[in-house]
């Protein structure tokens, strides 16, 4: 039967232009250079990186709100890498994106009811009056909300309700995948557990699969069954979420896992100090050799000239880099 999403040796590269009426392209931003992963369904694979390693992109593209440059996007059995607009509508029923900003994301000048809606209407699924409005008090009812809430306004919404609204909207379609693009990062701290649960819980009710994408490791690390690892457009170490927080073996792994808050202040003390230090270098012009070099406390003669491939374990496990050559 197959995964649910196949992505394959996906890259995403933009032409930098110069020159106001003749225009020549004067480099390229490999934004997203070789990524490859799997997800099955009713699975969430976090994918977790600074911002600028191109984890939005591979989201954007595989939902082809972005054209890739090379690569294959197999969802549910068919390559999408190529399709056009007309071909991409049928599949976008099946695959959402839950966007990072609850505010700028609604309509402000729309009823909430109607913005759960409008995918029913856009793909002509909407049915009569009574159906319609039924289907969205069920939505709203789904994550939390109350149905009389149709009849309001985003604006008289919190941030983690307008984020359950955004769920809602993304659940119209009865998708097989959602696309969550850092979800919780724009909430307050004391918000972002309650619609990570409620995204478990959807998951658990509808056999939803996510891409969960966030910038540190301990907002996937409840969602996640397996996690990757992005570092300026690749995937350096992809693993199952206990190998991952037990032993992270990508040096960068190691370094977002130590950045990651203690809750406990006796371990606290004993925490290694940070070692991911540096500004996080251009994708413009990625170094060369392995591109966490630079940054890696552990980096040796050969990282400077050998790219590293991302090695399969075959214990679920893959990782980017020499030591673990
Ligand atoms: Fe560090 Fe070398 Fe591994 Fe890259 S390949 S992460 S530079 S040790
Ligand atoms: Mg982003």
């Amino acid at each position: 039967d197959g995964p649910l999403l196949r992505v394959e040796g996906l890259k995403v590269h933009f032409p930098v232009m110069k020159g106001v009426v003749i225009q020549k392209q004067v480099a390229t931003v490999k934004a997203v250079d070789g990524v490859s992963f799997t997800l099955d369904r009713g699975e969430t694979l976090g994918l977790v990186g600074e911002s600028g390693c191109g984890k939005s992109t591979t989201g954007l593209a595989i939902l082809r709100m972005l054209t890739p440059t090379a690569g294959r996007i197999v969802f549910e059995g068919e390559d999408i890498a190529t399709h056009d607009k007309g071909r991409m509508r049928k599949v976008r029923r099946r695959m959402q994106m839950v966007y990072q900003d609850p505010y700028g994301s609604l309509d402000p000048r729309m009823k909430v009811g109607d913005i759960v809606g409008e995918p029913l209407v856009v793909h002509g699924v909407a049915g009569d009056r009574a159906a319609y409005r039924a289907r969205i008090a069920e939505l709203i009812r789904m994550v939390g909300l109350l149905p009389d809430m149709a009849e309001r306004y985003p604006h008289e919404f919190s941030g983690g309700q307008r984020q359950r609204i955004g769920i809602a909207r993304a659940l119209a379609l009865n998708p097989s995948l959602i696309i969550c693009d850092e979800p919780v990062s724009a909430l307050d701290v004391s918000i972002q557990a309650q619609v990570v649960n409620l995204f478990m819980e959807l998951q658990e009710r509808l056999g939803l699969a996510y891409l969960f994408i966030a910038h540190d490791l301990s907002v996937v690390r409840h969602i996640s069954n397996r996690i990757a690892v992005m570092y300026l457009g690749r995937i350096v170490e992809i693993a199952t979420r206990d190998q991952l927080y037990r032993e992270p073996m990508h040096p960068y792994t190691q370094a977002l896992m130590a950045a990651v808050p203690i809750p406990d202040p006796a371990l606290e003390a004993t925490r290694p100090q940070q070692i991911i230090s540096g500004e996080v270098p251009s994708a413009l012009r990625p170094p060369p050799g392995c591109r966490f070099h630079p940054r890696c406390p552990r980096a040796m003669d050969a990282c400077r000239t050998q790219d590293p491939d991302l090695r399969d374990r075959g214990d679920g496990r893959a990782v980017a880099c020499h030591l673990h050559g």
